[in-house]
């Protein structure tokens, strides 16, 4: 790379901090909709020697001109917002300014041939992680089409747009992300096929992971990119993440148990691997961890961690869970539950006086059982007083942003379902709120975060008696009895609480009035919890 296009790439870096913000490099950049923007784009390439940024940051080869007062008379008559001024190269002006033009000429080659192009898209990825990273995301959605490639954000689990791309940007992009940046540098990216890889990235001073995905799809292909290690979420404990203090003690009693195997279920994506390192934080220094890991996601102090290879098959989760025990370990956390070979472990191990965690996909907790038995698990053995000590399912919910969040009673767009929900909620109805109008704290989304919605049942005796029976329906009635409490009432009461929105709760547990045979029942498992705490 010649030394100017070096000094070019490393203003680029230093302007786009500066604007904390993206630096648009064409007008294919812009949303289409941005018109203002567009408008403001041709304006400046007239000049020749100025660009403007989204953020109002005005860059100026020639600071004193006349160009850079009009810049702003111009930008004020469209509503725009002028920023600083900030002196730059004419070069750098150029490049901002160039881009679309020969977008089609470059179609053809391929990204990773050319050494400017590669620094130039690592670059831009690195960017857009940081960005993910400032706005607290967890996924980057890049859809790559014939005409444009769509970056959408997830955030708090809902997706949003966060710009658009030229088609060939988020090819190279793409290409860039699985040759030269993942462990695995030897795959080489094919759109055409499914590929995943793993990616350790600096950025921030943050150590994180990215796991990537690709997939074919009508007019182009999709890669999601996973944003895996950052910084605050390793601090998570379960008070935090949202758990109840009844929950939470029964989770305590369960780390402090010397054998049994402890499960924590939930869809994709609902934090179960935060509430196993949460619950590795509980257990004493004077225990060995092992920790099988696909990949290994958050650093855990107190633990060994093994990442599973699934190309080689000693190196999966039950031959490495094998290979563990063979360790003198006292606790062994098999990442997922996958398959009944993994299955098989988890109960010797637990059986052979370890205590076990693992995750597996269930909707809620006591279809844990029913899922192990599906596995290839016998009831007898899921009904023996050494194996299940703790159940745990959860699902995530979004928290209302406080600034911005409106009683539901003044909302006109909910007066449609105010009596509904008037008969569920009767006089606590004016507590209850809705996302409003959006603020700047919020980021414009009318969310501040989500919270752990979670069921939580202690193994007992009797709950024994029903699993090996695999009498779901007589042990739930069982557990309700008891005053334990499921996804409804936890979600009931955050929604009464002014904590969470109404329309939200309903997305995760259907429609509200249905359940108001459950008569409100703000229960916890205060019974359970008080019968096992000592
Ligand atoms: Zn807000």
């Amino acid at each position: 790379m010649s030394t100017e296009s070096q000094i070019e790439l490393e203003q680029l870096s230093k302007f786009a901090a500066i604007a904390s913000s993206k630096v648009y490099t064409s007008h294919a950049d812009l949303d289409p909709k941005d018109h203002p923007m567009q408008e403001m784009l041709d304006w400046c390439e007239k000049q020749g020697d100025i660009v403007v940024m989204r953020s109002g940051l005005i860059l100026s080869s020639n600071p004193s001109s006349r160009s850079v007062q009009n810049c702003k008379i111009v930008m004020g008559g469209k509503g725009l917002r002028a920023g600083k001024v900030v002196p730059t190269t004419s070069a750098l002006v150029r490049l901002l300014l160039a881009g679309a033009k020969d977008e089609e000429a470059d179609k053809h080659l391929d990204p990773t041939s050319d050494p400017q192009s590669v620094s130039l898209q690592q670059q831009r990825l690195r960017m857009l992680v940081a960005e993910g990273i400032r706005e607290q995301i967890s996924d980057i959605h890049l859809e790559v089409r014939e005409d444009a490639t769509y970056v959408r954000f997830r955030r708090h689990g809902e997706l949003y747009l966060h710009t658009e791309w030229p088609a060939r940007v988020g090819r190279e992009v793409s290409a860039v992300a699985f040759n030269r940046e993942t462990d695995h540098a030897i795959t080489h990216f094919n759109p055409l096929v499914p590929q995943n890889a793993s990616m350790p990235l600096h950025i921030e001073d943050m150590d994180i992971r990215l796991r990537l995905a690709s997939l074919p799809a009508h007019g182009g292909f999709d890669v999601v990119m996973r944003i895996l290690t950052t910084g605050h979420e390793q601090s998570m404990t379960l008070d935090e993440l949202g758990y109840t203090a009844d929950q939470i003690k029964l989770i305590h009693r369960a780390t402090q148990m010397p054998y049994g195997t402890v499960l924590v279920a939930g869809p994709t994506g609902s934090g179960k691997t935060t509430t196993l390192a949460a619950c590795m934080q509980m257990i004493s220094d004077d225990r060995k961890i092992y920790t099988i890991e696909d990949p290994v996601e958050k650093l855990i102090s107190n633990a060994t961690q093994v990442p599973v290879n699934t190309e080689k098959e000693d190196r999966d989760f039950a031959g490495l869970g094998r290979a563990a025990l063979r360790m003198d370990p006292d606790v062994i956390v098999l990442g997922e539950l996958r398959d009944e070979d993994t299955a098989r472990v988890m109960m010797r191990a637990s059986i052979t006086g370890h205590l076990v965690f693992s995750t597996i996909h269930t909707n809620n907790a006591t279809a844990i059982v029913t899922r192990l038995v599906d596995m290839g698990i016998s009831q007898n053995l899921l009904g023996d007083p050494n194996v299940l000590v703790c159940l745990i399912c959860q699902r995530l919910l979004p928290k209302l942003c406080l600034e911005c969040a409106v009683p539901v009673t003044q909302s006109a767009a909910h007066q449609p379902n105010l009596q509904r929900w008037a008969e569920v909620f009767g006089d606590k109805l004016s507590q209850v709120h809705v996302r409003g109008k959006h603020c700047k704290l919020c980021n414009h989304t009318g969310i501040s975060g989500r919270t752990v919605v979670a069921e939580v049942i202690w193994i007992d005796e009797q709950s024994r008696y029903f699993i090996q029976k695999c009498d779901i329906l007589g042990w739930e009635k069982y557990l309700k009895e008891q005053g334990w409490s499921g996804y409804p009432d936890q979600v009931l009461r955050l929604v009464s609480e002014g904590v969470c929105d109404p329309v939200d709760a309903e997305k995760l547990i259907g429609d509200l009035s249905a359940l108001q045979t459950h008569k409100m029942i703000y229960g916890t498992t205060a019974k359970m919890a008080k019968e096992y705490s000592e």
